[in-house]
């Protein structure tokens, strides 16, 4: 070993769902919405945008895309933080507030990005439980701690988990930040960001990834109390002033602006979803009740692995995960109708 090896970081990191690009492909592992974003965001981009302006710095505050948003959820400016991807804001919210000695709590299954970042930063933290139907058991939450993160709906197993749920693990900690990933809140039901006003150790993170059809564009926020917001600041601005590129700036404005497009959008997604669960039920599939663009199901008879790679060889991707207790589960994306017809049509001659 060299002897400067010793001095390096080392993390074993997140692994993305594969990216394939392959023409006549069917791309169900990733959660992406399979509609294109809003028409303004085309026009934007395609007609509109100066690319003479990508000379300049663009804009550290993303002052028009926090307004945009802020008037979206009836905020004001100063509640709201935008950045690339929510992965980016949640790994600037990890670094900026889980930094008690005391473990900081998650659930055993859910988005497996949270321990790579207690790894990275080097946070202790602890994983309770999610009982049989993969529900949280609320008292596991009520013991002390260093900060709560909880995924709603929960990834990969797509449960939404009633707001009522959420503020009694906010009631129960009031001392500690308490983060709500809400990653897939539009295909489900009320979001915690109705709780702000009440909770001012609440932050809720959302992304333009999945019902905003960006996942492409990076774009991320969070939503909390103005000294929660101002604490993640402080961080960027030690680590990354411009992380918002000009383009992506000017297209978060535009897909926030068209409320239509956004709501027929996830009403297409939800209609596919009934459909979808209807015939999965029937060819012998189950699955926990779904508050996502996606399903998590498992098959009475076929192991999910052997399915799993059955689609991938008729070019069907979907994601697979390997940790003992969802090592039977497959999670799919909630395509269009004619990408769900063709999922199904494989799945009744491979099941027969
Ligand atoms: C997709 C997802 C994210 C990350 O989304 P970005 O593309 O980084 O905005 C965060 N949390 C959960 C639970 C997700 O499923």
């Amino acid at each position: 070993m060299k002897l400067w090896e010793k001095n390096i970081r080392r993390v074993v990191p997140y692994v993305p769902g594969e990216q394939p690009n392959k023409p006549d492909m069917i791309k169900l592992n990733t959660n992406e919405n399979p509609y294109p974003p809003a028409p303004g965001v085309r026009k934007a981009l395609q007609q509109d945008f100066n690319t003479d302006k990508l000379r300049l710095y663009p804009d550290p505050t993303v002052k028009k895309l926090v307004e945009e948003l802020a008037t979206f959820y009836s905020l004001k400016e100063d509640q709201v933080f935008v950045g690339v991807g929510s992965d980016d804001v949640l790994a600037m919210a990890f670094l900026t507030f889980f930094n008690a000695d005391k473990p900081i709590l998650f659930p055993d299954i859910t988005y497996s990005f949270y321990p790579v970042w207690c790894e990275l930063f080097q946070i202790p933290f602890e994983t309770p439980l999610l009982d049989q139907g993969f529900r949280i058991t609320k008292e596991d939450y009520y013991k002390e701690n260093g900060g709560v993160i909880i995924a709603n709906p929960n990834a990969p197993t797509s449960i939404y988990e009633e707001l009522s749920g959420i503020e009694d693990i906010l009631i129960h900690n009031q001392d500690v930040v308490v983060i709500i990933d809400e990653a897939y809140i539009d295909y489900a039901g009320k979001s915690a960001v109705e709780l702000i006003a009440k909770y001012d150790n609440l932050l809720v993170v959302q992304t333009f990834s999945k019902s905003r059809s960006m996942a492409g564009m990076r774009i991320g926020y969070a939503m909390g109390h103005p000294d929660l917001i101002k604490a993640l600041n402080d961080v960027k601005y030690s680590f990354n002033s411009y992380t918002m590129n000009a383009v992506s700036i000017v297209a978060g404005v535009e897909s926030v602006k068209d409320v239509v497009y956004f709501k027929e959008g996830i009403e297409k997604t939800l209609t596919t979803r009934k459909r979808t669960e209807r015939t999965l039920k029937e060819m012998g599939f189950s699955f926990p009740p779904s508050g996502s663009n996606f399903l998590f199901v498992t098959h009475e008879k076929i192991p999910a692995k052997e399915l799993f790679e059955a689609l991938r060889e008729n070019n069907i991707y979907v994601r697979y995960f390997s940790a003992p207790r969802t090592n039977n589960y497959l999670r799919i994306t909630i395509g269009t109708d004619l990408e769900m017809n063709q999922l199904f049509e494989f799945l009744k001659k491979y099941i027969r």
